[in-house]
């Protein structure tokens, strides 16, 4: 087994101790650990408890994003829940999880950013009918509405253009006029979302890049 998995795993596997490796299920390349999870509010209330199922590749990781499934059927297999058919749970938007594969896990700081919220999130969900910190739409309108809220960015042309610009298909000079907003220094404008947009890889700057210029023919059209 890869070094760094076997550690993080033993790690995780102290500290949450209703958690166990499940050696029965063959999930190819894969670790598979089942648990359950209690969600206790701030005062200590214990709320509800999910089995669940999270599944690590020995291939990739820590380079990859756990796939986490409910098990107990606890969560209504409704899209408006995050989950799909078969329990495995949207755990947050594919940019925020893309970034984090690209700088790598730990299975336990992964387990308290995205797992255990994703559930009090269910119970915060039932309770007042909306997400404590908000939530994202699916597919195209994720990508948009991530876009405006991430990146204060609205207009598909102008976001064509830093994507462009990210993936060098549009050349930008820091002291020169910029090809995106057209003011007369690069560096003073634009060019910091650039490298921020940067930072998630050009294979999802490519599909972002596709999706918005669909996008914009089927409204210009
Ligand atoms: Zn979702
Ligand atoms: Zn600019």
């Amino acid at each position: 087994m890869n070094y760094c998995l076997k550690k993080d795993t033993e790690d995780f596997l102290e500290k949450y101790f209703n958690f166990s490796i499940n050696t029965e299920m063959e999930i190819q390349n894969c670790l598979v650990l089942d648990g359950v999870i209690d969600i206790i509010d701030k005062e200590g209330v214990f709320w509800q408890n999910y089995n669940i199922r999270i599944l690590l590749s020995k291939l990739n990781y820590p380079n990859v994003i756990p796939e986490v499934f409910e098990l107990s059927s606890k969560i209504d297999r409704d899209i408006k829940f995050h989950i799909d058919t078969n329990g495995k749970c949207c755990l947050d938007i594919y940019h925020r999880l893309a970034l984090v594969q690209r700088r790598g896990i730990n299975i336990i700081d992964f387990y308290k950013r995205f797992v255990y919220p994703f559930f009090a999130n269910h119970q915060f969900k039932i309770k007042t009918d909306s997400y404590a910190n908000g939530e994202y739409d699916h597919d195209i309108a994720g990508v948009i509405q991530y876009y405006k809220e991430e990146f204060e960015l609205t207009d598909f042309t102008i976001i064509i253009k830093y994507l462009e610009c990210s993936l060098g298909i549009l050349k930008a000079e820091r002291n020169r006029e910029c090809p995106i907003c057209g003011k007369p220094k690069y560096k003073k404008c634009c060019a910091m979302k650039v490298e921020k947009l940067k930072s998630y890889g050009n294979k999802l700057l490519k599909l972002d890049l596709k999706i918005f210029k669909e996008n914009l023919s089927t409204i210009t059209s």
